[in-house]
Order: C-alpha cells, then structure tokens, then sequence
C-alpha cells in the first residue's frame, strides 16, 4: 500500500484526487445484510472486500493473507472479535482493526482498544461516520507503512555507511574538542596494533611520533580548520620507545566538524581520515638514496660527491683554506673480475670500500664513481703533507691480503691528488687533475700516490684536438645518425627508433657520442647538432611513414644545453610541422639532470613541447636525481629505465628498484622503455614487472637507416639474421 503522497487528504474520500491506492479490507460480521452494505457505502476505486462471518473464518483467511484494515464485529457465533485481535497482536501483523460494536457497553470498546484496535463504531452507525472512521484508519495505516519502510531504508543506508568506514583501508576517526578519540574504526589494530576500545577518549597525539609531535600540536591548536599533514604514527609496543620510531607515515586530513553536518546540528571536534603511505615513502626513499649512493658499496656516488664537494669548495674559499681531492683506482681490478668472477670482484671492491672508510676522518667523503674507481674528499687540509700521511695510511692498510673465497688477494690502489686552490677552482678540474695524477702513479708502477703537476695535463692537447675535428666534423659532414629499434614484447613488433649519432673521423675511426657530445656542449656546438639531428631523423621518419609504417615512433636525445635556448620549442614544433608529421609520434629524451635545475624554466619548455603533442621522456631514469616531486612537476609521457638496473636482473629475482621505477610509471600513468636489454632472462624479469617496449642488443643494434628499412619490412624476425 503506498503513501497517500504530499496532497491534501480528505477523510471524507468522495473527491479525492488520490491515485488509486490498491487496498484490502476484511469484513468479518454474521450478519448478512451488512456484509453486503458495507462495500457499497465503504467502496473506492482500488478498494476489494472480502467477507467473513466467524472468528475462525477470518483467522483462516488472514492466516492466507494480509490486509489493510479489518471490520470487525464484536459479536461473533464462535467468539468475540477480541480473539481475532489477539490473534493479530501476537502475530505482530500490521492490519488496522475497526470494532463495530453493537453493544452499548463501554467494556468491550475499551477491551478493543487496549488489545490494539485502531478504532470503533457503534452500530447503528451513520454511513458518513463510517466512511470517516476507515478513511482515516486506512490513512493511518498507510502513514505507519510508510514510516515502516523510511526507517528500514534508513537502518539499511546506515549500515552501509557504518560498514564501508568499518572496512575502510584507511584510519577513520572523529575527535572531540581536546583533539581525543570519539570514534575509531577498527583499522587502527591492523595497521598500529592498538585495540579501538583501548584508544576511546585517548588524545590523538598519543599515537602520534615523537618527532611529528609539535608539527601536529600545532595544526591542531588552530581550530575551525582544515589540515592535511603527512605524519608518522607510533605502533603499539610494549616498552614503546617513541625514539625508536617504529612507525607508519600516513597522509593525514582533518576536518572540523562544524563543517559537517550532522543529525544534531553542527558538532565540534574534528573528522579525519589517515591514510597509510608508508610503501611509497619507502619507494621514494630507495630511489632518492639510490640517486646518491652507488648500489654495490652504498658509498656516495658521483653525484653527491661533487655536491660535497662544491660545497667544500666555497667553503675553502671563504675562509681562504685548502682541501685535496683523491682518485684511487684499484690496481689489476679487471685480473680478479676476469679469473675469479663478478661476484669475486664485487666482494673485493666492498672490502677495499670498507678499508677506506678506515683510514679517514669524520667529515671526509668517500664515494665510488663506478668500476673500481673511488675518490676521496677531505675538506680541510692545513699542509700537503696532511694528506700525504692519510695517503701512506691508505696504501698501508691495504696491505693486508683480502680473504677472497678461493684465494687472498692483495689489493693495491693507485692514487692521484689535487688540491684546491693550487690544482685547480672547480669539482671537475679537481677530479680530473687527480685523475690525470693517478694515471701517472700507474703508468710508473702502481701501488702509489702522486700530486697532480701541471705539465701532466696532457690531455688538454688531446682536448684542443678533438674540439677543432669536431668542428670540422659538422662542416665536413662526417656526422651520421644510427637507429636502434624498441620492441613492444606484446605486440612482437618494432614500435620506435632512438636516433642515435654517429661521428667517423678519417684518422681516428668512430668516436663515441659519449666522448664527444659532452666536447659538443662545452664549445656550444651542440645546439646545431641537435638542430641537424632533429632535421635528419624527422626526415627519416617521414620517409618510413611514406613506406608504410606508419606507427612507427621516432626517439631523439635532447641535450639539457638545448634547453638552455629559448628557441627550442619552436624550432621542435617548426620541423616536425614541415615534415607532416603527428607529433605524439617524436619523443623526445631528456635527462633527470635537466630536471633538476629549473633556471631555465626548463619545465615550462617541456609543458609547451607537451602541449604541442610531443613525447618526452625521461633518458636513463634511476640513476641519476630521480624524485617524485620531479615527476609531478614535469608532465613527461615516458620513462626510460638505465641499462645498469636491467643490467642487474638475473632471470630470477626482480630489482627493488626496478619494482619502485615500475610502480611508480603505473602511478603516473607513464610509458615505460627498458633499455640494454642483452638477455633473454632479463626480458622475462621486465615483462612480469609489466614494462613491454625494451630495446637493446638482443633485439638490434643500433644501425643505419637501410638495415632499419630492412627490419621495418621483415617484421622482428628480421632483426634474428
Ligand atoms: P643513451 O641515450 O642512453 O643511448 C643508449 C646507448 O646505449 C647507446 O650508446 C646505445 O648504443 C647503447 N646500447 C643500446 N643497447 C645496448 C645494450 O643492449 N647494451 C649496451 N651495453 N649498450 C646498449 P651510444 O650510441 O654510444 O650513445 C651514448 C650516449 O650518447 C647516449 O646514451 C646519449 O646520451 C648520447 N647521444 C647519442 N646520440 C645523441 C644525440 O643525437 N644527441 C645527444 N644530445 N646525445 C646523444
Ligand atoms: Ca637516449
Ligand atoms: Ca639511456
């Protein structure tokens, strides 16, 4: 039976505008005459009677159905009428009951009432009364199943939400106006290890660590505001030491309650909702450890060696004092490595790492540039003897063999010194004069040390030679660029090139981009360069397109000194516009480095390149600054993971950091490419991290244009001959 809705209703019924509400009704009287008038008088669209005339009769028919309202007389041949309502009352049913009463006596009216009758009419009664009394029952009747079923929808809707807070993944609590627990959901035991109860009426910074205490206190002494903070939050502990840190880092947002409405009006106090984000703060701090230390010895890496040491540097020379940079190189590394196997060597470098360590002070910085290759920083030096001696020492205590597994070892090192301001103003010429030093000490016999003397600079002749080739190189047209396929695994097909450049020099054979694109960037030479190899390779790919291949995407290497001019968004956008091409098809490669600085509004450029429809990735991620912030600021479309993390995946184990790299480009929606791929175990390894397009040399190696031609036709297994 629905609701009368939001008219008027009128008892009196005649008029009523109502939809037809379907309704049952139960006459039960034994007096025949009436039975038959009451349909007439009561009678209504959507109204339908059935009749009794027993006590026993109308139990057998109400135990078959259910009405809405019941005529019930209160003389009956078998009973009174009160034993069909006590037969409704104890069944809890939902008829509405009207008495007719041919009595006078009051008695058995107030008996009607009291066993739970709606209502009564003594006969004889007046047809208009009648008419009135059951309207207004039936109203009745429908209002009450109405409430019936509001309250049900609202029970049912408040468990729902009381359920999906109880099951939320993240803390969910109120607070009342001393900042202490007035609601918790049960997630506090799985990710604190408290029991709720035991934290009701509990202030939150009970849970909150030591050291993100007075950052908490402090939002919260502001009331009436929303805060979001990220915070550390104490796991139970027995003998909890809250210095131990023991914690979870949560992403924490509160709301005052003024703001919400609630049943009772606005309430004070706050709501807030905690979210776990330990595994990314761990992911983030692997990867920005991983930036600054090098993963075999967790020495600093290069990278933070020079931080430290320009920093150093200006501090030297402020208070005018002088510090010495170091270059050690082991002696016969590459004979350990090549007769007793990688694992061999690395264990040997972490040994000599550790033997280092030993022989410096405090705030000296030992860090590893790569192979077995070590610099020393020692910030303060009063006399160059100073680091004489800590040399000595250094060469010393390397004179005890190292225990390898399958014999001892004697490691030595050669070492060069520079020293600042003597050798030299910069971190890179302090490295690079130790360096040069170092390659005397081991060209005279290794297992040494030496300062660096001027005249040893000899490469500065090599230098000023390989600048003026360069530069010819570009006028005499000996630059060529190479291609190098990117697969996609799922698709089995070539789905990029990475341009790559070539430079042969008549006398010298093939110099590496390695060797001369930095050359390139000192002398300013690089901006045309980049300009001929955008030209080149966005002609290329035109012609491949014409050829067919028409998906096929173009990857350019961008130096970060080309962000340096202005012009390099137009002169991107100009070329791939005058060759026709979709610019979502070029991407192009930027390195973490770049990202770093801004000066230059570097993330502008690199907006604008994206607004244009271009691709931009990230070159070699993972190994040099790679944070999320960076992520967030630069709207890249692909990140490149270095060839020395898929280098590292043996078949069988998956690298944390690749896992977070991975993780990461799913979190941001990136593309992924892996490259130097040189293994079939190392594809497997990426393909169940869920990185699909990979390039390296078991697929191709880089080439020029025809053979790529060549490979486009033939499909993948064209690349196996
Ligand atoms: P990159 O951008 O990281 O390029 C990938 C390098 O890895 C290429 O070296 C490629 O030949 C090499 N490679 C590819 N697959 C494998 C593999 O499976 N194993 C190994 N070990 N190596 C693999 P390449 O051509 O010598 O280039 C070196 C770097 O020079 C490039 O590194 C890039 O930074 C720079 N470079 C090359 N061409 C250009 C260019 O046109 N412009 C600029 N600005 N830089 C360039
Ligand atoms: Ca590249
Ligand atoms: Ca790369």
């Amino acid at each position: 039976m629905a609701i009368p809705g939001e008219q008027p209703f009128h008892p009196s019924g005649g008029r009523s505008t109502h939809a037809v509400t379907p309704c049952d009704i139960l006459i039960v009287d034994d007096d025949p005459a009436l039975c038959r008038t009451f349909p007439r008088v009561l009678g209504r669209p959507g109204r339908r009677f059935d009749e009794c005339a027993s006590v026993g009769e109308a139990i057998l028919r109400l135990e078959r159905q259910r009405y809405d309202l019941v005529l019930l007389d209160y003389r009956l041949p078998d009973a009174t009428g009160l034993s069909v309502l006590e037969w409704l009352t104890g069944r809890a049913r939902e008829e509405a009951v009207i008495l007719i009463s041919g009595e006078d006596t009051t008695d058995a009216v107030i008996g009607a009432l009291r066993g739970g009758a709606d209502d009564y009419v003594r006969k004889p009664y007046s047809v208009a009364h009648l008419q009135r009394v059951v309207d207004n029952a039936l109203h009745k009747a429908a209002l009450e199943a109405a409430n019936r079923a509001m309250s049900q929808r609202l029970k049912a809707s408040e468990q729902l939400h009381r359920y999906l807070v109880e099951i939320s993944p993240d803390l969910i609590f109120t607070l009342d106006a001393e900042g202490r627990f007035t609601y918790l959901n049960p997630r506090v035991s799985a990710l604190l290890g408290y029991d709720r109860q035991s934290l009701m009426k509990q202030p939150f910074a009970s849970i909150v660590a030591a050291e993100d205490l007075e950052r908490f206190e402090a939002q919260l002494s502001r009331p009436g505001r929303s805060f979001t903070l990220e915070l550390r939050l104490q796991r139970r502990h027995e003998d909890a030491d809250r210095r131990l840190g023991d914690g979870v880092t949560v992403s924490l947002t509160a709301i005052p309650m003024e703001h919400v409405d609630g049943p009772l009006g606005p309430a004070s106090g706050l709501y807030g909702v905690a979210r776990d984000i330990s595994e990314r703060k761990r992911a983030e701090a692997i990867i920005s450890f991983q930036a600054y230390h090098d993963q075999l010895t967790h020495l600093p890496n290069r990278a933070l060696f020079k931080d430290r040491l320009e920093l150093a540097i200006a501090q030297a020379r402020r208070r005018g004092g002088m510090l010495a940079v170091m270059f050690a190189d082991v002696d016969r590394f590459k004979l350990v490595n090549d007769s007793y196997g990688h694992a061999e060597g690395d264990a040997l470098l972490r040994g000599i790492a550790s033997r280092l360590s030993e022989s410096l002070r405090r705030g000296d910085t030992l860090a590893r540039l790569g192979g077995d290759e070590f610099t020393i920083l020692l910030p303060d030096v009063e006399r160059p003897d100073d680091v004489e001696s800590v040399a000595r020492k250094i060469i010393a205590t390397l004179g005890a063999p190292f225990k390898l597994s399958r014999a001892d070892f004697r490691a030595t090192v050669s070492i060069g010194i520079a020293l600042f301001p003597r050798d030299g103003d910069s971190a890179e010429d302090l490295i690079r004069h130790a360096d040069i030093a170092m390659y005397r000490v081991k060209r005279s016999g290794k297992n040494a040390f030496r300062f660096f003397e001027p005249e040893l600079n000899s490469h500065h002749h090599d230098r000023i030679r390989l600048e003026n080739e360069l530069r010819l190189a570009f006028e005499r047209d000996e630059l060529e660029l190479h291609y190098q396929p990117q697969v996609s695994l799922s698709r089995k097909e070539i789905v990029g090139v990475e341009a790559l450049l070539r430079w042969t020099h008549p006398a010298l054979g093939s110099i590496p981009p390695s060797t001369f694109i930095p050359v390139a960037e000192e002398i300013g030479l690089i901006g045309e360069i980049s300009a001929w190899v955008m030209e080149c390779a966005c002609r290329q790919l035109a012609e491949w397109r014409a050829a067919g291949h028409t998906a096929l995407r173009m990857s350019l290497n961008l130096s970060p000194h080309d962000f340096g001019h202005r012009d390099i968004v137009d002169t991107v956008i100009d070329c791939v516009r005058r060759h026709d091409l979709p610019p979502a098809q070029i991407e192009l490669e930027i390195t973490e480095s770049l990202m770093m600085n801004d000066s230059d509004g570097v993330a502008a450029k690199v907006r604008a390149l994206r607004d244009a429809g271009l691709s931009v990735a990230i070159d070699d991620f993972g190994v040099g600054y790679s944070a999320l912030a960076y992520l967030q600021k630069f709207p890249v479309s692909t990140i490149k993971i270095d060839r020395s993390f898929v280098r590292e995946l043996n078949g069988q184990a998956g690298n944390p950091i690749i896992s977070a790299i991975t993780g990461i480009a799913r979190g941001f929606g990136l593309c992924m490419v892996a490259e130097g791929v040189e293994e079939v175990g190392q594809v497997e390894t990426l393909g169940d991290l869920g990185c699909d397009v990979m390039q390296g040399y078991l697929f191709a190696r880089p080439a020029a244009a025809e053979q790529v031609g060549r490979w486009l036709d033939g499909g993948m297994e064209a690349m196996a001959d």
